[in-house]
C-alpha cells in the first residue's frame, strides 16, 4: 500500500464472479458498496466478514441488471439490512418482476441515471448502459480523489461509452467470459452459442485482447477478468490471453493482471 492509498483508501473485492453468480465489494476503507447480489444474503455476509469487512459497513446495492445471477441474494440481504438498492429504472422494472427479488421492499428500490454521477460513501459513481439481454444494464464508475474502477460485465459488445470509462479509470473489472474454440466445440445447444456470441450476450477472451491492445495506457494499473464461463473458458485462456496482448505494452502485465475466481472470494485489493 503506498501514501495515497492509506490516505484515500479504494478498496475492492469479489464475493463470486461467473455465471453461478456475481457480487463486488467497493468502499473507501470506512465504508462502501455492492456491486451486484447474485449469492445467497448469507454467504454475501460471510464472504465480506472474511475480508474483514462488516455489512454495516454496506451503504447500498448497485445492480448491474436482472438476471438472476447478478440479483439472487438481492431482496433477502436489502430487506434484511435495510439497503437502497440502486439501479436504472428498467432495471428495478425487472427485478420487481423476477420470481426470485419480487419481495423486494420498493421503498428500498432508488433509481439512478445513466451517466448521471451521484455521491455515496465518499465515492462518486456513475452508471453507464452496456449492450446485453438484461433489462436496462449498465456498467459502473467508481472513483475517489485518487483512484478510480470502471466494472464493465455483461457486455455484448465494448461500445465507445465503454471504453471511454474503462480507459479513465486506474482499475479495470472487464468481463473475459468465453474462449471462442471452447465455445464453438463445446455442448452448449446452437441457439445458446448464439446468444453468448452476440451482441447482446458476452465478451470473449478475444474481445477483451483487442481492447487491450488498442486502448491500455499507462495510467491503467490494474486489470481484473471477471464472469469467466466455468464451460466454456479456463481462468489460464483468459489470463494468458490478456497477457499477450499487454506484451509489449508494458512490463508488468503479469503483475498487474488478476483473475477473479469463480465460485469464491477473491481477497481484499486495495487499490
Ligand atoms: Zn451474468
Ligand atoms: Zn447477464
Amino acid at each position: 500500500m503506498d501514501l495515497f492509498s492509506s490516505l484515500y483508501p479504494f478498496v475492492f473485492c469479489s464475493l463470486a464472479s461467473g455465471s453461478s453468480g456475481n457480487s463486488y465489494y467497493i468502499g473507501n476503507g470506512d465504508e462502501g458498496l455492492l456491486i451486484d447480489a447474485g449469492i445467497s444474503s448469507r454467504r454475501i455476509v460471510k464472504s465480506l466478514a472474511e475480508n474483514g469487512i462488516s455489512i454495516r459497513q454496506v451503504k447500498a446495492i448497485l445492480a448491474t441488471h436482472d438476471h438472476s445471477d447478478h440479483i439472487k441474494g438481492l431482496a433477502v440481504l436489502a430487506n434484511k439490512y435495510r439497503l437502497p438498492v440502486m439501479a436504472t429504472p428498467d432495471c428495478l422494472k425487472g427485478v420487481s418482476q423476477h420470481p426470485l427479488t419480487a419481495e423486494l421492499d420498493k421503498d428500498l428500490m432508488q433509481e439512478i441515471r445513466t451517466r448521471k454521477a451521484f455521491r455515496l460513501s465518499g465515492l462518486e459513481i456513475t452508471a453507464f448502459s452496456v449492450p446485453h439481454d438484461g433489462m436496462g444494464s449498465v456498467g459502473y464508475h467508481v472513483r475517489n480523489s485518487h483512484a478510480s474502477l470502471t466494472l464493465a460485465t455483461d457486455l455484448g459488445v465494448l461500445t465507445d461509452e465503454a471504453v471511454h470509462f474503462l480507459k479513465s479509470a486506474t482499475t479495470i473489472v472487464l468481463e473475459s467470459n468465453y474462449d471462442e474454440d471452447l465455445l464453438q466445440n463445446g455442448s452448449y445447444p446452437p441457439y445458446l452459442k448464439q446468444r453468448i456470441r452476440s451482441h447482446q450476450g458476452h465478451l470473449s477472451n478475444a474481445d477483451v485482447a483487442a481492447f487491450l491492445q488498442q486502448h491500455f495506457h499507462s495510467g491503467i494499473q490494474q486489470i481484473f477478468l471477471c464472469h469467466l464461463s466455468q464451460h466454456n473458458n479456463h481462468p489460464e485462456l483468459a489470463r494468458q490471453s490478456a497477457i499477450d496482448a499487454l506484451n509489449g505494452c508494458t512490463p508488468d502485465a503479469a503483475k498487474m493482471l488478476t483473475v477473479l475466481p469463480r465460485g469464491q472470494r477473491s481477497p481484499l485489493f486495495h487499490l
